[in-house]
């Protein structure tokens, strides 16, 4: 249930997968090591692998648990005294399977591959003949391959989809987001190598080390490995690119270092400061990146999970240049320093691209860039990752699979409220359905859905948008934002003639947005037959895994945070949680973030209430009747499960 920290295989990063595939022979020179607990029985051994006699297939025999290789330790792992033990997201390593061993020495074809989704969508997914046969159908129609599709419509499971990617070149899995790789076994590898091959070591015992990447079929890679290896044999293992990519940072030195070299080889400096800056960037998940020149320094910073980080400085006599440069590739005035400039780049980094908008505005030491990322990890989440309860997803599921009406999503900006109707878009975008929607900025293709951009120049409004949108029958329209009478006018007529609108609106909490609308004049009978569920959100930061803490605290003590404390929790005594912090979060205890909600259900009651024009504690105490709870109080859950802190939670959410 995480939404940055560990991150749900995406399209794209499947895509690079998936192409890789069939490009070039796996090099299948080392043999696989001697049978280790990990590794499950292969299912036809190759004949250039020497065979593990002693590893039957089926069960994992006794035996095998006693090797200590069998619980690689997690980096960084909390102490005894954390909540390592009892919390379920740490899931303490098992003797579950991890590496699939090789089903045979060939790359499989993309075809191939399919092949395997197949079985997997009709056996492990329960997938009916009928809804394969659809799915495939709707990837060839929209020229994807089976797997996006089913990575998309959360069909396959990431750890079926590592093991099928695996299994397609030949050699096993790892499970680099439960078994991450210790400072030991990072060290092994040079930082350029291990950048360069994006692979760490997993494995490794007296004769061989299993190297995991997400690149196994270069053939230069185990011979590149075995040269820093030295006197022990390398096989190497699949990883997602998801879970290679947030390790690669560990093998990157800090900006400043890396800016000093660049400016003491005194060539291309601009270019290559910018490439470093944004590669920092997108490995550490930024959103946006502030340069900021101060008065003889310019001050590079990060946006993290929503806050914003010290990343590096830069002496100024350079800033010159690099400004310069970014003008030239968003295509702006490079004379003009006096007043602001927006522009966009197109930014490629191994081989992805990155769009990213610029703004430059003039300040009293120097034009100031803001860079905002429109990465695809920024977007990248399904459904059942968003940190929903388990009611609240039924009810939101119920919800949006009703033919037509309104559901919205509230908070202020940076809630994730986008996130969330683009989460719900995915899982109801499917081949017999039209969904089109219109956007400021669209920010993510999903692949299928007809997505329009708002246009200030050409009149292309909200309003205007929904109007033409609405001719061209569609059965889901999602509009960016409803913010004025027009749009809201227009979207409770579309969802009044058989469509589901889904759209986000500005309002505090989930109560406020029925008066809201009524003022913008929503006639109230239409929005009490219109609107299904109003959700409204925040984000948290979630405390990272690896160095994860918890300590008691005495409900007396606790009044100082929450004065209403005794109304929470009901125990003398409460057990918290918190981050000790590592290398891995840059020492801040958390990693990712997830959402807090509360959710309006418009049940036949409420909608009765709505006839009568009410007060949003009026709603909100009719809701509370209804069952629904606050997103303080869903923050509280998350904060007693070890996934947030206290502190973290106050800063998003008053008790209510
Ligand atoms: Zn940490």
């Amino acid at each position: 249930m995480d939404q940055g920290g560990s991150p749900q295989s995406n399209t794209s990063s499947n895509q690079v997968a998936a192409q890789q595939i069939g490009v070039a022979p796996i090099p299948t020179t080392a043999p696989i090591p001697s049978p280790q607990p990990i590794i499950r029985p292969t299912i036809a051994t190759p004949a250039n692998v020497p065979t593990t006699p002693n590893v039957a297939p089926g069960p994992k025999s006794p035996a095998l648990l006693e090797n200590p290789l069998s619980r690689p330790p997690i980096p960084h792992a909390p102490s005894a005294d954390s909540a390592a033990d009892e919390h379920p997201t740490l899931s303490s390593a098992t003797d579950d399977l991890s590496i699939l061993t090789a089903e045979s020495g060939q790359p499989a074809a993309t075809s191939q591959i399919d092949a395997r989704i197949k079985t997997i969508l009709t056996q492990k997914s329960h997938m009916s003949e009928q809804d394969l046969h659809r799915a495939e159908h709707f990837a060839l129609t929209h020229r994807i391959t089976l797997l996006d599709y089913a990575v998309s419509q959360n069909l396959i499971s990431k750890d079926d989809l590592g093991q099928a990617l695996a299994q397609s070149f030949g050699i096993g899995y790892a499970d680099l987001e439960k078994y991450q790789p210790t400072k030991q076994q990072i060290g092994r590898i040079p930082p350029e190598i291990g950048q360069q091959c994006r692979a760490f070591v997993f494995r490794e015992d007296k004769q061989s080390v299993i190297v995991a990447t997400d690149r196994p079929s270069d053939p230069a890679l185990v011979p590149q490995l075995q040269s820093v290896i030295p006197g022990k044999t390398v096989t190497l293992a699949y990883a997602m690119p998801d879970d290679i990519e947030p390790l690669l940072v560990y093998y990157r030195k800090p900006l400043v270092t890396r800016f000093t070299q660049i400016i003491s080889q005194q060539q291309r400096v601009a270019p290559e400061i910018i490439d470093e800056i944004i590669k920092d960037a997108i490995a550490y998940k930024v959103s946006d990146i502030h340069i900021e020149p101060e008065e003889t320094v310019v001050v590079i910073r990060f946006r993290i999970d929503g806050l914003l980080q010290e990343a590096g400085q830069l002496p100024k006599q350079y800033y010159d240049n690099i400004l310069n440069r970014l003008k030239v590739q968003a295509h702006m005035r490079i004379d003009e320093h006096g007043s602001s400039q927006d522009g966009a780049i197109r930014y490629v980094v191994d081989e992805q691209p990155v769009d990213i908008r610029i703004s430059i505005v003039p300040t009293l030491d120097g034009e100031k860039v803001a860079l905002r990322l429109l990465a695809e990890y920024s977007r990248n989440l399904s459904f059942k990752n968003l940190g929903l309860n388990v009611l609240d997803l039924k009810i939101i599921n119920d919800q949006a699979h009703r033919p037509f009406g309104m559901i919205i999503t509230t908070g202020p900006t940076g809630s994730g409220k986008t996130t969330t109707l683009y989460a719900l878009l995915k899982i109801l975008n499917k081949p017999d359905i039209n969904v089109t929607t219109i956007e400021d900025p669209v920010e993510y293709k999903i692949f299928g859905v007809n997505q329009i951009q708002v246009n200030a120049r050409t009149d292309l409004t909200f309003s205007q948008g929904l109007r033409t949108i609405v001719r061209q029958d569609p059965d889901i329209i999602l509009v960016g934002e409803i913010r004025d009478t027009e749009t809201a006018k227009l979207a409770v007529n579309a969802a009044l003639t058989g469509h589901l609108l889904l759209s986000t609106f500005h309002a505090n909490d989930a109560a406020t947005a029925i008066p809201r609308l009524i003022d913008m004049g929503v006639e109230p009978f239409l929005l009490a037959s219109t609107l299904n569920v109003v959700i409204a959100q925040r984000l948290v930061r979630t405390i990272h895994d690896a160095c994860r803490g918890s300590y008691e605290v005495s409900l007396d003590e606790l009044k100082f945070k929450l004065p209403a404390a005794e109304h929470y929790f009901k125990t003398p005594k409460v057990t918290l949680y918190y981050g000790r912090g590592c290398e891995a979060c840059n020492f801040t205890g958390f990693k990712g973030r997830t959402a807090i909600y509360e959710l309006l259900n418009i049940t036949p009651a409420i909608k009765e209430l709505i006839l009568h024009n009410p007060s949003t504690e009026q709603i909100w105490q009719l809701a509370r009747r209804e069952g629904a709870r606050s997103l303080f109080e869903d923050g509280l859950d998350k904060v007693q499960t070890g996934r947030t802190t206290l502190e973290e939670l106050l800063r998003v959410a008053e008790p209510k």
